[in-house]
């Protein structure tokens, strides 16, 4: 049976994909064993971890002065990581608060001793805009600021990623990367992401980090209690393999980072993904549907909306499923819709979900 399946993340593979892991599953390397029984130190994995570090630089689009790493485990992990690499005991640095995500990354790096500056709280809004970042207070000697992209629960995104002078950026690029080409690499620290949303599965997080900043991290981690594998340098020393890496995590961003390639790259990931948003905020625009967020920071992966009441959210979260349009439910704090679709998500399930959109408007609405 084909279903529509629009998940938060972890998030739809393409059905090429899907069937080239399958494929290559049991004998990954025409040697007899998969991908996940083979030693880390063969040159088979070494080979695959190597092409997978060049088709991320080349996918996400780095430049030559980022370095590119791999760590095993989820985004969080790197809420309480990050600064540690970036400021020392005592320091500036500035938070923005849009999202429940970026709230717990906020609530880590209050628990450590900074100075910590929370530039923008969404929660007196409700989290339903991203504010102006212009008007933002941020101390100049902060030693970062840190955004989050795209904001899954609530559904907002920003419309082109801020830049606020000589204050580097920090950016949880998580349901956002391989999806947007404006990351303003000059002004930008470090990015991280998981890899379960736009271009792998869960279990691997991929850190991008300036070269000099990364260096300068070898001192800067030395005052603040930060073990070996939680280190970035030495992850990078260790060409991401400073753990037994998750390896069937590694090898399925490499198909999935390759079919991106393939299929025209970040580029055409982002206008599908405008395309995609468009289709289905045009029906939300068109009546029944109120939708969450400011238009002017509407997300182009999670759409959040609700019809006039908690039962018609319901009758109309069944009936979808009744046409195999499946997980739609909203965030458990949220409630409502939220429809996300990632780079695995084909144009046919967006436009198929704006149709029902559309037909169920008209017998309901
Ligand atoms: N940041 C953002 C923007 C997210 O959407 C998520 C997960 N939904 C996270 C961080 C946490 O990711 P993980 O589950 O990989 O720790």
């Amino acid at each position: 049976m084909s279903v529509h399946y629009f998940s938060p993340g972890p998030a739809s593979l393409p059905e090429s994909v899907r069937n080239q892991i399958k494929e290559e599953l049991l004998d990954t390397f025409g040697i007899g064993v998969s991908v996940m029984e083979i030693s880390h130190r063969s040159k088979q994995y070494e080979q695959l971890n190597e092409e997978t570090q060049a088709i991320a630089r080349k996918v996400f689009q780095v430049p030559a002065t980022h370095s590119i790493l791999f760590s095993p485990g989820g985004a969080q992990q790197h809420f309480s990581v990050v600064p540690k690499h970036l400021s020392a005991p005592g320091e500036e640095i500035a938070y923005t608060d849009t999202g429940v995500w970026a709230h717990l990354a906020c609530e880590e790096v209050f628990a450590l001793p900074r100075k910590v500056h929370l530039v923008f709280d969404g929660r007196t809004n409700d989290y339903v805009s991203l504010g102006n970042p212009q008007d933002w207070d941020i101390p100049q000697n902060s030693k970062f600021i840190h955004l989050t992209v795209n904001n899954t629960v609530y559904g907002t995104e920003y419309p082109t990623i801020p830049t606020f002078g000589n204050i580097p950026l920090v950016l949880d690029m998580t349901s956002s990367l391989a999806a947007r080409t404006d990351i303003p690499w000059e002004s930008t620290a470090l990015v991280y992401a998981s890899a379960q949303k736009n271009f792998g599965i869960a279990g691997v997080s991929v850190i991008i980090m300036n070269n000099d900043l990364l260096e300068k991290s070898r001192e800067i981690t030395k005052h603040n209690h930060l073990g070996k594998a939680h280190s970035y340098h030495a992850i990078y020393d260790a060409k991401s393999a400073l753990n037994t890496p998750p390896v069937f995590s590694i090898f399925a961003m490499n198909r999935m980072l390759n079919w991106i390639d393939h299929s025209g790259g970040t580029p055409a990931m982002e206008q599908w993904s405008l395309e995609k948003a468009k289709m289905i905020y045009s029906e939300i625009d068109a009546g029944l549907y109120i939708g969450r967020t400011h238009k002017n920071c509407r997300s182009r992966h999670n759409f959040v909306f609700k019809l006039p009441t908690e039962e018609q959210d319901n009758h109309f979260i069944a009936e979808a499923a009744k046409h195999n349009l499946l997980e739609i439910k909203g965030y458990r704090c949220v409630g409502g819709i939220r429809v996300s679709m990632y780079n695995g998500v084909c144009m046919e399930s967006a436009s198929v979900f704006a149709e029902f959109m559309r037909d169920y408007r008209k017998k309901y609405g």
